[in-house]
Order: C-alpha cells, then structure tokens, then sequence
C-alpha cells in the first residue's frame, strides 16, 4: 500500500503518527509526507522566515529517512493558511501525487489554525481526487482511500475510535521526532514539557485506553464513497 501522511508543519507527521508509519514501513508499505506549511515563523533563534524554512525543510527530509518516506513541501506561510482556491490544488496535487490507499492527516477539531485548515481542506477536496476536470498537475485517483484523522496536541477535543499500539515502535518514533532540532528551544518558550517528552506521555495516555505501553489514536472521515476501512491500520 501507500500511505500519505498529511500535516501542517515539519514535527507534526512525526509527532502524531511516526509510530504507526514504522509498523507500515517495516511491513514494506511505502511512506510518503506532504506539508502544507515549512513550519517557517517556528523559531525566535533563526533569523528570517526563509531560513527557518530551510532549516526545518531540512530537519523534516532527515526525519523521514527512518520510514524510505519521500517528502513534498507544498509552502504556504505558517500560522496563515487559509482554505483558498490554491491551497485545494495544492492539496489535490500531493494526494494524487502520493497515490495513497491510506491518508493520515489533522482533525478539523484541532484548534491550531494551521492544523485545522490543513484537515479540513483534504476532507475537503475527497470528492475531487477522481475527476480529470479537476485542475491539477497530476492524475486522477483511480482508488478510494480510506483518510484517518489523528490525535490533537494534549488530546484535546479528540476521542480516539481506534487504537494502533506503538509499543515496538515508540523508542524509534522519538528519535524520528527529535530529529527536528530546532523546535526544542522554541517551544520551551511557551510548553514545560520538551517535544519528546511531550509526545511520550500524550502516547502513554492513550496506550492506557487499550492496555498497552504506547498508543496512536485515530478517528475515520465519512462521505459516501469514503468509508474509512479501519482493518487497513497497521
Ligand atoms: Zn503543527
């Protein structure tokens, strides 16, 4: 299978699903990541947008290497992405790009602008992936995949409907997600905890859902001909 996952900022793919993208990739399913933003206001130590982008850009294509995962940067402004005309394109283009059997992306719920934006529009733009009239560089979907929201930052607003243990996984998520560098002093600016840590309890907290050490929690986006197949979780 391939599977695609969607998030707004370099460290989102890795913080909310890395667990599961290695059970996918050590079962030899391919991985691919789009972003919709380079993350590039995310740092008060690196001067100007262009270079935080580059840094972080950076730091993302490392971190993918532990899943083989190929990387496309869509590059609208962080903290403000907006569902227009050329972000659904965009969107369009990377989903048909990845030829995904399976999407990962942010829950509308999420009250992070970015987040929210990026997993409304790919909910958004389900019913385009098909149809040649449909603007884009790339070609139709000739498959329904099934698209899994997954977790927001602390658990807010989300109820997990399904569980995928990460137990095997979880060490390797870290190193993964630690991989982001940058964002350690920068979110020591407004969190207690670090990036890592932060991520270790929020999956422990779910791992107790199910008895299990570690956990990612997902919830299935229905539209008719859209079902989510939740037997394809890894
Ligand atoms: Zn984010």
């Amino acid at each position: 299978m391939n599977i695609l996952a969607f998030g707004a900022h370099p460290d989102d793919v890795e913080f909310y699903c890395a667990g599961s993208l290695l059970k996918y990739a050590k079962a030899g399913h391919r991985v691919f990541i789009a972003l919709t933003t380079s993350g590039n206001i995310g740092s008060n130590v690196i001067e100007g947008r262009e270079e935080i982008a580059r840094v972080r850009e950076a730091e993302q294509r490392e971190a993918a290497k532990v899943y083989g995962a190929e990387v496309r940067f869509l590059r609208f402004d962080d903290e403000g992405l907006q569902d227009t005309p050329e972000l659904r394109r965009a969107v369009i283009d990377a989903i048909r790009w990845a030829a995904p059997d399976v999407i990962f992306t942010h829950f509308p719920g999420d009250t992070s602008t970015d987040h929210n934006v990026t997993g409304t529009v790919v909910g958004r733009v389900m019913l385009s992936l098909p149809g040649k009239n449909i603007p884009s560089g790339e070609p139709p979907l000739a498959k329904a995949p099934s698209l899994f929201y997954w977790d927001t930052s602390a658990g807010l607003h989300f109820e997990p409907e399904a569980y995928v243990d990460i137990s095997e996984t979880m060490d390797e998520k870290l190193r993964a997600l630690a991989m982001h560098k940058s964002q350690f002093a920068w979110l020591a600016t407004f969190q207690v905890s670090s990036l890592t840590e932060h991520c270790r309890i929020a999956n422990a907290f779910r791992g107790l859902a199910i008895g299990r050490a570690y956990a990612e929690g997902f919830r299935g986006y229905r539209i008719h001909g859209y079902m989510p197949d939740f037997k394809l979780l890894p």
